[in-house]
């Protein structure tokens, strides 16, 4: 009896030890915790405006491998020519933010023109905004010499000139690493890493935003959208890329100031559009450039037909953008050229059907007109350049001859076969009833020759029909 009350005191005591240790494990008390605590505060205190944050490696947690080697080469060439060099903004930014980024950026203290020479395959591009292009292969490492702000007297008027809007017109009065933070868009994307001890720095409370996954603009929002109008777009571009909020009073003044983006030159729009509907986030910022109204300043003929109840113009906007960001997604290629000829579809059979009623012309010529009005139009928003029109001039053509069944064969040979096809199928999934010959090109193209789908009878006699005038003339003779 005593003997099973000691051991049942022993397996309490088992018990109870066992519960005490496992406890302590889970919330052990040790220094390097306490300092972790401190750490934490320090990465997310809110720091006066310019004073400099250093965020450790063991913070930060970036890790060496996701660095670029070529930047790194680049920051490295810069630091050993007495040059202060680091890499900056959207990489930094992503690799905090756990994804990839889409090229590294470095900033430096030299100039261009001290930079330019220092590499062997580096060119010296733009006036607004002077940088210095490094090329390894198909790789560009974009260098910025640091940039300071406009305020001071003795910038000439090759440096910096503003429009009487508070446009920048350009952009190249250099300064210190603390002035060029400032000069930055967004908190986020002022953060620095330094190669030398792996820690990044952050002058503009970056830090603690990306944390709380918030985009937030440097200084006076209105003052920083009337200067460059893009910011609102790449705002836009940032929440929808990370899922970060956008604060507040950067949102705000998004509504009223929108209407600047006009002003911007459509070459640099048409980089833009690239950015936010063809880098694997698209549909994201479509909801976001919806949301702002931003939408009608990138095309604005598909924006005015969005809410159309005659044609599914919003549902093949969504799914060209859903299946441009599936592509990328599976590392597919994507062509500027169908997204654009998707997104202006409508807009096209819409001018066509107008055009039926003023001009007596053949369905194939009003297509060509047509397409000169709404591309004509469009690039006054965006410039296209003509690589991209020509192919998009073809891929709406193709939607016209791929009715034709008869030739499916020679149709398959066109280099633009496929393009026209997709869209074709696009349409279809998008509601417009096409009879579904979609799906009979679909089996087309998968069957081997002697098993292809017939081409429906009534379509052969519509030839045979058209035929028969050409063959009279040759009969009599
Ligand atoms: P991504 O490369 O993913 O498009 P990013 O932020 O790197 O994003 P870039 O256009 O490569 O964008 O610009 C690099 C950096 O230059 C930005 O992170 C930002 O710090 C600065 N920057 C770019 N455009 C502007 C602008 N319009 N106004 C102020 N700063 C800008
Ligand atoms: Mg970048």
């Amino acid at each position: 009896m005593t003997s099973q009350i000691v051991l049942l005191l022993l397996g309490i005591a088992a018990i109870a030890g066992l519960y005490f240790a496992l406890r302590t494990k889970a919330t052990p008390i040790t220094e390097s915790n306490i300092d972790n605590t401190q750490a934490d505060d320090l990465v997310t205190a809110i720091l006066p405006e310019g004073e400099r944050r250093v965020v450790p490696e063991s913070i930060h947690n970036i890790p060496r491998h996701a660095l670029d080697d070529n930047a790194m080469r680049v920051v490295y060439r810069l630091i050993d020519n007495g040059y202060d060099g680091y890499l900056v903004g959207g990489c930094v930014r992503d690799l905090l933010a756990g994804k990839n980024p889409k090229d590294f950026d470095v900033a430096t203290s030299a100039t261009p023109e001290q930079a330019e020479p220092l590499f062997n395959r580096a060119r010296l591009i733009g006036r607004r905004f002077k940088i210095v292009h490094v090329r390894f292969g198909r790789e560009v490492i974009e260098v910025t010499t640091f940039r300071a702000g406009h305020d001071s007297a003795s910038t000439s008027k090759d440096q910096s000139r503003q429009a009487a809007s508070g446009m920048l017109l350009r952009d190249n009065v250099y300064g210190t690493i603390e002035e060029d933070a400032k000069r930055r868009d967004f908190s986020i994307n002022a953060l620095y890493y330094n190669v030398e001890d792996n820690s990044v720095y952050d002058f503009a409370n970056g830090y603690p935003d990306l944390l709380e996954k918030r985009i937030r603009i440097i200084g006076d929002a209105q003052e920083r959208y009337r200067e460059d109008p893009v910011r609102m777009l790449r705002a836009a571009r940032f929440a929808a890329k990370l899922g970060f909020d956008i604060d507040p009073d950067t949102a705000q003044p998004i509504h009223k100031l929108g209407n600047l983006i006009s002003k911007v030159a459509p070459a640099r729009m048409f980089d833009e559009v690239l950015k936010l509907l063809q880098t694997g986030y698209g549909e994201a910022c479509l909801r976001q450039l919806l949301r702002f109204d931003l939408f009608k300043y990138l095309l604005p003929a598909t924006d005015r037909m969005l809410e159309s109840d005659e044609y599914p113009v919003e549902q093949l906007v969504n799914n060209a953008l859903r299946n441009t960001d599936r592509r990328l997604a599976q590392d597919k290629s994507v062509n500027p050229a169908f997204l654009f000829a998707a997104m202006l579809w409508y807009p096209l059979v819409d001018r066509m059907r107008e055009l039926e009623g003023h001009k007596d012309l053949p369905p194939l010529q009003r297509l060509h007109e047509a397409a000169n009005q709404i591309l004509g139009e469009q690039v006054r928003a965006t410039a296209i350049p003509r690589r991209f029109s020509t192919t998009i001039r073809e891929i709406w053509e193709m939607q016209h001859r791929l009715l034709r069944r008869d030739r499916a064969d020679q149709l398959m040979e066109h280099p633009r076969f496929r393009a026209g096809y997709d869209l074709l199928v696009l349409r279809e999934e998008s509601g417009e009833d096409l009879n579904g010959i979609g799906d009979w090109w679909t089996e087309y193209q998968n069957s081997q020759p002697n098993a292809r789908p017939q081409i429906p009878a009534e379509e052969r006699r519509k030839r045979s029909r058209r035929r028969r005038p050409n063959r009279k003339p040759k009969e009599q003779s």
